[in-house]
């Protein structure tokens, strides 16, 4: 695997844990009493699972959300008295470790229910599961109108524990299909207490739903992901209520310095031409390292403050800017590629990608520096 032994220091990640610390008071004010899954999927949307996980430990977070148990295996090593909900089934022979490990998966259908209490047979041992409904996602997750007949077997069964109901928003950017999904599901809990079953846990809550909607009294449990990490997307020409700061930043820097005479083409198929002379740095980073290709030639990366525009195609490991004529440079000048100034917001609006990607590809595979 790559990291900086390998990749000599031609990036540095770096990851402001005090800017985590910030956002996670932002929510704890939003939500007030209600419980917190950090949701650390995806290493930690590309943050890096055990220097994110252990310290939200630290600052008294108690539930954390994965999609791979492997993950869910490496936390619980480190600290098995916390909770870890398993946001999508495992695979049939890890079923053993979800009880082994005491990991708290969402259930969705019968088969999956029928193996997990075919093993707390075998182990002699119980488990705690949240039922999943799909309220139109169309994802992992049954159907409401299905709902009720697995939410009595697991409420009758000897080995299960309704311990949650939950659900997933689909497009929380759209306030009238989000309240249309969120009142089936009202109704649903509704039919739930008819029939006498009352989970501990109710939640449906991303980011996307805990910062742009009054939350119900009901939903005493919320799973934000990407606030965590300093980003929000609110629905259009409607400016983020509140001031999430990014934790993520890229640097790299100038290893090559070359003047490029009128006419004269840069990079690969020849995209840009020099309308005049111009001066340009060489930076060691592409698109192995994340940056979307589809930059190339008009977005720009921040040198000493100054806009340096991207000139050709981003390569696989590196990248062309025009250095502006009032700007000094060197070998070695430190290159801003995500930073507070320049953040995923820029980059996402200019390449079309969603931040949760961008932040997913940049993250990967990197030695990251913790500050806090
Ligand atoms: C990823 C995920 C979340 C967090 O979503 P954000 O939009 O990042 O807040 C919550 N719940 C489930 C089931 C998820 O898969």
């Amino acid at each position: 695997m790559y990291n900086n032994k390998t990749m000599g220091s031609n990036k540095t990640i770096i990851i402001n844990l005090n800017n985590l610390e910030h956002n996670l008071n932002l929510i704890k004010n939003k939500i007030g009493e209600k419980e917190i899954v950090a949701t650390l999927k995806g290493d930690a949307y590309g943050h890096g699972l055990i220097n994110i996980f252990k310290f939200l430990k630290s600052k008294k977070i108690n539930y954390f959300g994965l999609s791979n148990i492997e993950d869910a295996k490496t936390l619980k090593k480190i600290d098995k008295n916390i909770k870890i909900l398993m946001y999508i089934k495992v695979d049939k022979k890890e079923i053993k470790n979800l009880i082994k490990f005491e990991l708290v998966p969402f259930v969705a259908d019968f088969e999956y229910l029928f193996s997990i209490e075919k093993e707390c047979a075998l182990q002699k041992n119980k488990i705690k599961v949240h039922l999943k409904i799909d309220i139109g996602m169309n994802r992992y997750g049954i159907k409401i109108d299905d709902a009720l007949e697995i939410a009595t077997y697991i409420q009758n069964s000897k080995f299960l524990e309704l311990e949650g109901v939950c659900s997933h928003l689909p497009s929380t950017e759209n306030f009238k299909t989000t309240q249309k999904q969120i009142e089936q599901f009202l109704f649903f809990l509704e039919t739930l207490k008819q029939k006498n079953i009352h989970p501990k846990f109710v939640h449906i809550s991303n980011s996307g739903h805990i910062i742009n909607y009054k939350l119900s009294p009901q939903f005493n449990m919320v799973r934000p992901g990407l606030i965590l990490y300093g980003y929000c997307q609110s629905p259009k020409n409607k400016k983020p209520a509140l001031n999430f700061k990014p934790v993520l930043s890229l640097f790299s820097k100038i290893i090559f310095i070359k003047n490029v005479k009128k006419g004269e083409k840069i990079s690969y198929s020849g995209i840009f031409q020099a309308k005049e002379d111009m001066k340009i740095g060489i930076i060691p980073i592409g698109y192995f390292d994340g940056i979307p290709q589809n930059i190339s030639n008009d977005f720009y990366f921040l040198i000493n403050n100054k806009k340096c525009k991207i000139r050709g195609k981003v390569c696989m490991n590196l990248a062309i800017v025009e250095i502006p004529k009032d700007l000094k440079v060197k070998t070695g000048s430190k290159v801003e590629i995500v930073s507070e100034k320049l953040s995923i917001d820029e980059m996402s609006k200019f390449s079309k990608r969603s931040h949760y990607e961008l932040l997913c590809n940049i993250g990967k595979y990197e030695k990251r520096k913790y500050l806090d």
